[in-house]
């Protein structure tokens, strides 16, 4: 069996760690833990910027976003994304 060291997905973290499963990105539960809520806090302070009109840029590039979109970057970023994109960054969002 192979064991792959990955680095913890907590940016704050970045340790080394042996994977156990396969759906493992952070190196403890703790880490996860962190990264949650910290993504949780996150989502709120964005969806608290999108209903009081503040306005957004695009992630990726320097368009404005508008009021009703809940990403963050612009349609056309958006459809530019790969399946295995839109997915890593589901998984950054919701591990
Ligand atoms: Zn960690
Ligand atoms: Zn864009």
């Amino acid at each position: 069996m192979i064991v792959l060291v990955l680095t913890c997905a907590n940016k704050k973290c970045h340790k080394q760690f042996k994977r156990k499963a396969s759906n493992q990105i952070y190196c403890s539960s703790e880490c996860c833990k962190v990264v949650t809520s910290e993504n949780l806090k996150r989502k709120y302070r964005l969806e608290k910027e999108r209903k009081s009109g503040t306005t957004r840029i695009c992630a990726s590039c320097p368009t404005k976003l508008s009021k009703y979109n809940v990403d963050t970057e612009c349609l056309v970023c958006v459809k530019k994304y790969t399946p295995e994109k839109r997915q890593k960054l589901k998984e950054l969002l919701w591990s």
